[in-house]
């Protein structure tokens, strides 16, 4: 979304020279597979929180593909706020994912905790998350500069724009550009939904850096009642994919099961939001030209 520059967002992060607009850079297509995250088209990246078995991976894997999803989400290794919650199957997991792409063909983004688990999640993620909880993991951030995959990143819950684009310079700086900046909800003193969605985030990420923005509305609401509202909010405000929690039985998951959506729930989100994906579409294509028109960009 090309929302015009407010002149006091160019000093605040102008500083991350790496990842700020600039006249000669003014958008980055990550490429991963055959999908472009930051292209024309808004990629949607769908799974379970966490994987939990073969069969519920394969079974979601099928199912958001054929509703439309690019890429497999699905957590190997857990950031769980209670040492007590199940921590994820690790290396399993990754080979599940591996499994769920040969036979799906989506590509696969995961969840890196640790700069040690780095090197071997690299050979089953076509994308490396960096969860909210560790946006701020210097050592982590620092080698997945050198990792040679794309970067979601994700916001962490208590940062600001600026400590975001300051850990996205990190990456940057270690040597990796393809990163996917990731709003997903901060924490605020609403406690009707988990989080709140800070929609404005996107078109501010959107004017001020060059990087591709998604959003994470599962994360944000908490609640799967809102999640297709959210998805649609950002999709409206230029967000360039979402990344949604889907379960066979949410009621049954190991993790976040409030908020993800069934496999009918997806389907119907992704068939709701085609009009809103239409009208992005043709904005995307008629945006250039109207900022021509008014002189700016
Ligand atoms: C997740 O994607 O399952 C997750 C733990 O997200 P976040 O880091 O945004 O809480
Ligand atoms: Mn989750």
């Amino acid at each position: 979304m090309a929302a015009f520059m407010n002149p006091a967002w160019n000093g605040q992060f102008s500083c991350f020279d790496l990842v700020a607009k600039t006249e000669e850079r003014s958008r980055t297509v990550v490429r991963v597979r055959d999908i472009e995250i930051g292209g024309s088209e808004v990629v949607v990246m769908a799974g379970p929180c966490a994987v939990e078995s073969e069969r519920q991976l394969l079974e979601t894997a099928e199912a958001v593909a054929e509703a439309g999803a690019r890429v497999l989400r699905g957590g190997a290794y857990k950031p769980r706020s209670s040492p007590y919650a199940f921590q994820g199957l690790g290396i399993e997991g990754l080979k599940l994912l591996r499994k769920a792409q040969d036979e799906t063909g989506l590509a696969i983004v995961t969840e890196v905790l640790s700069e040690k688990d780095v090197d071997q999640i690299a050979e089953y993620a076509d994308i490396m998350q960096v969860g909210a909880r560790s946006m701020e993991n210097y050592a982590l951030l620092d080698s997945l500069g050198r990792c040679g995959r794309p970067v979601l990143l994700k916001r962490g819950m208590v940062a600001t724009l600026e400590e975001l684009l300051r850990s996205a310079q990190i990456i940057a700086l270690a040597g990796n550009p393809h990163i996917i900046l990731c709003e997903r909800g901060i924490r605020t003193f609403e406690t009707a939904t988990r989080n709140t969605l800070d929609i404005s985030a996107i078109p501010v990420l959107k004017t001020v850096s060059h990087l591709p923005v998604i959003a994470d509305p599962s994360h944000a609401a908490g609640v799967r009642c809102l999640v297709p509202m959210l998805a649609r909010a950002a999709v409206a405000v230029g967000a360039d994919g979402l990344i949604v929690e889907v379960h066979p039985s949410p009621e049954k998951a190991l993790s976040d099961g409030d908020q993800s959506l069934t496999f009918r729930e997806f389907r119907s989100m992704m068939d709701d939001l085609q009009p809103y994906l239409a009208i992005e579409q043709e904005a995307r294509q008629l945006r250039p030209q109207l900022l021509a028109l008014a002189g700016a960009d």
